[in-house]
């Protein structure tokens, strides 16, 4: 049977939650005001009845004392002879009916002396005047009343005293004796006589009313007496009350309990709903079992998996009407393995089918479902749909496969290493047999690439001294794909082409020579001209100087300038035998801090015949500040040589008054840059396209070489070196060269 629970408007269910406490309230509350009201009224009628009684008492005590007036009065005028029979009778009547009269006595009136008295007793003081007075209280006596009255005859007086005591004790009947404390007090209120018994009443309840006695100023005075009743009946209000509070009190605890409780409703209400919602918003599939196997609950993402909505699945036993037929025993072995405790915790993979027939891919977990109370109660069991998962995976996997195929197929050796701990997480087939490496992976540290990661390697070469092989080594810094730091490197086996390279670097150091020798050959003849000019100059100075010294009074100071400028041509001869000797020398490149003035100076030296004789006029231009270089000044004057040279040979046609050669020297940046412009026959286009190759002329006696040579010399001081038409006519070569210092001048 399912409970449904009573639903109310929220503003209902507070009122509704309230009415105990509010009715608790209100008993108490009319209890209290009864309880209050009653004392009260019980105060009141007590009061009444007091005042009533104690009037009724007056009125009792006046009598009395009227009718002992009275009855002194009437003796006064009886004859009060002592010896008068009736005056004794009706005195001694009087005292026995009136206790309360203590002395009768008859006083002459002359001189108060007393002639009878009645009973005998002790004489009190008389003061001579009729009428009632009072005698104080003494040691020995109470307070007591006198009256005294003439007698008819004016001879004597009759007065009689009264006692208080006593006249209280006969006035006072005993239904007000039982029930209040009566005083008898004078004018001052001081208690002549009391009649008392008992406790008296705590309310303190009590009423004085003044007698009619004028010269006596006496009243009355009753206070209530206190009435002890059944404890219980005194109890049971203040019992009622208190439980009355407590009913308040604990109506006031339930209801904050039920507060506390519909809060706690209210909490595990939304965590129902929270959870309810959370179950729906699964994309896993869930259900449970119980012990025999019978489905007990599915979640919506299970429903729709499987198409069958949860009514069709609740209650259903093995073999469930989503297992595919020729799946049966794989689904019936994964649900017993669940049953047994023995299911896979990473999941295991399973054919399910939809309603409409179709076949999916689950990864099914499967857990023991136990109760609040700690019992296993049956099993639980979640469910991924997989068969896209696993669509991607092998699209992944062919993908990879492909990667892997290519990356295999490649020549060129590829790794990629972790950066901190130099770890290789992956290589192709060519580096692992490029390195040698085993089979396994993992902590394998290849020395030469984690060596150059702490100089952040970009590109270099590795020679690999075991296998006698070179590697052009390419290495990257990059983030792997879990985002961590790694080395990709590209090896590539240049073997091959680094001795391809070091043929064609013999091959050229050879033809330099040789072209060195031909420049040397086609030098020669200038050299001639050039030695012959500094070897002229010595004759002529030597026969100069005989001169002088054939005269008998030689010029002294001639002859030396004489001998000083032989000196000067010889060593300028010198220097140029040194410098050609320098030149044909096949040696390792010297680098030296230079000017290309200076160079310049030394080229210009050299041709300076030939450009005389072929009619060129040279013209030199600087721009900017040009600091010195750093390099091979015998290579860099044989660029400037060349050059010049074919400079001045192109301009074979050009008629005489055009043949001019202008070197332009400027800064471009950190480079110094040197244009040699002639106006000889300018380049075309397809030669353009070979004049830097070896062998390659249009000169009937050309080698062919110069360009290439010059060429070599500019790259490998990290320059460059090209050619390119003059606009006017004739053409330009054009090379720079780094203005690098000592330090920075970098070795191949
Ligand atoms: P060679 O001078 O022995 O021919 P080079 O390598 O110095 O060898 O020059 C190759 C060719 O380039 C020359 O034969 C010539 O045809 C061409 N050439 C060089 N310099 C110039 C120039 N200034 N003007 C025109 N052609 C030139």
């Amino acid at each position: 049977m399912t409970l449904h629970p009573i639903t109310l408007s929220p503003r209902l269910g507070r009122w509704l939650q309230l009415l105990p406490g509010l009715i608790a309230a209100l008993f108490t509350l009319a209890f209290a005001s009864w309880l209050l009201l009653t004392t009260d009224a019980d105060q009141k009628q007590r009061s009444n009845q007091l005042e009533q009684d104690l009037l009724w008492q007056k009125q009792a005590i006046q009598q009395q004392i009227t009718a002992n007036t009275d009855a002194i009065n009437a003796l006064a005028v009886t004859d009060y002879n002592k010896q008068s029979a009736l005056f004794q009778a009706r005195a001694f009547s009087l005292i026995q009916n009136s206790p309360e009269i203590v002395s009768l006595v008859v006083r002459n009136q002359d001189d108060f002396k007393i002639w009878w008295s009645a009973p005998q007793q002790k004489v009190r003081p008389f003061n001579g005047e009729s009428g009632w007075s009072t005698l104080p209280a003494k040691h020995d006596q109470p307070p007591l009343a006198q009256y005294a009255v003439s007698s008819a005859d004016g001879h004597n007086f009759i007065i009689a005293t009264f006692s208080f005591e006593r006249l209280l004790q006969q006035q006072v009947p005993w239904w007000i004796a039982q029930r209040y404390q009566v005083l008898l007090l004078n004018h001052n209120y001081v208690t002549l006589a009391a009649k008392s018994s008992r406790q008296l009443d705590p309310s303190g309840l009590s009423t004085r009313i003044a007698l009619d006695t004028p010269p006596l100023g006496l009243s009355i005075q009753a206070e209530l007496y206190h009435v002890p009743r059944h404890r219980l009946t005194e109890s049971l209000p203040w019992v009622l009350l208190f439980l009355a509070i407590g009913m308040l009190a604990s109506t006031a605890l339930l209801h904050r309990v039920m507060r506390v409780r519909s809060q706690a409703e209210m909490q595990l209400r939304a965590e129902t709903a929270l959870r309810q919602a959370m179950e729906d918003s699964l994309v896993s599939g869930m259900r449970a079992m119980d012990k025999d196997g019978r489905l007990i609950y599915v979640n919506r993402a299970f429903c729709e998996m499987t198409g069958f909505s949860a009514d069709e699945l609740l209650g259903q036993q093995p073999p469930l009407p989503y297992w595919p037929p020729e799946e049966l025993e794989r689904c019936q072995a994964a649900f017993d393995a669940i049953r047994l405790g023995r299911a896979d915790p990473n999941g295991q993979a399973v054919r399910f089918m939809r309603k409409n027939g179709e076949r999916f891919d689950v990864s099914l977990h499967g857990s023991s479902l136990i109760d609040g109370a700690g019992r296993h109660i049956g099993w639980m069991g979640s469910l991924y749909d997989i068969t896209e998962l696993k669509r991607e995976r092998e699209v992944l996997q062919a993908s990879h496969q492909r990667f892997v195929t290519v990356l295999d197929g490649l020549d060129t050796a590829v790794a990629v290493s972790d950066a901190d701990s130099g770890e290789l997480l992956m290589s192709n087939r060519q580096f692992d047999r490029s390195f040698n490496l085993p089979d396994w992976r993992g902590r394998c540290c290849i020395v030469p690439f984690s060596a150059r990661r702490f100089d952040t390697p970009i590109d270099s070469e590795w020679y690999d001294p075991i296998k006698k092989r070179w590697f052009q080594i390419k290495s990257r810094h990059n983030l792997w794909v879990d985002d961590s730091d790694v080395w990709l490197e590209v090896a590539t086996d240049i073997t091959a082409l680094k001795s391809a390279a070091e043929r064609e670097r013999l091959q050229n150091e050879k033809l330099q020579q040789t072209s060195r020798l031909i420049s040397m050959g086609e030098m020669a003849s200038s050299l001639a001209h050039e030695l012959n000019q500094p070897l002229g100059a010595i004759a002529s100075y030597a026969s100069g100087c005989r001169n002088i010294l054939a005269n008998p009074q030689p010029n002294l100071q001639q002859l030396s300038q004489a001998i000083e400028k032989m000196g000067e041509q010889a060593r300028r001869a010198g220097q140029i035998i040194r410098g050609i000797r320098e030149f044909v020398q096949r040696r390792a490149p010297h680098r030296r801090r230079c000017t290309i003035t200076g160079l310049l100076d030394t080229v210009l030296d050299l041709q300076s015949h030939e450009a005389v004789r072929r009619g060129v006029e040279i013209s030199i231009s600087e721009s900017g500040d040009l600091p010195p270089l750093y390099v091979d000044p015998i290579m860099l004057e044989q660029v400037l040589f060349n050059l010049i040279r074919n400079a001045m040979e192109a301009m074979n046609d050009t008629p005489a008054s055009q043949r001019t050669l202008a070197i332009m020297l400027s800064r471009e940046h950190d480079y110094l840059q040197v244009i040699i412009a002639d106006r000889g026959t300018g380049i075309s286009s397809e030669q353009m396209e070979q004049l830097f190759k070896p062998f390659y002329t249009t000169k009937d006696t050309g080698m062919g070489m110069g360009l290439n040579i010059c060429r070599s010399i500019i790259e490998y001081h990290q320059g460059r070196l090209w050619a390119e038409n003059n606009p006017g006519g004739g053409c330009r070569f054009i090379f720079t060269v780094p203005f690098s210092e000592e330090t920075q001048a970098n070795e191949p």
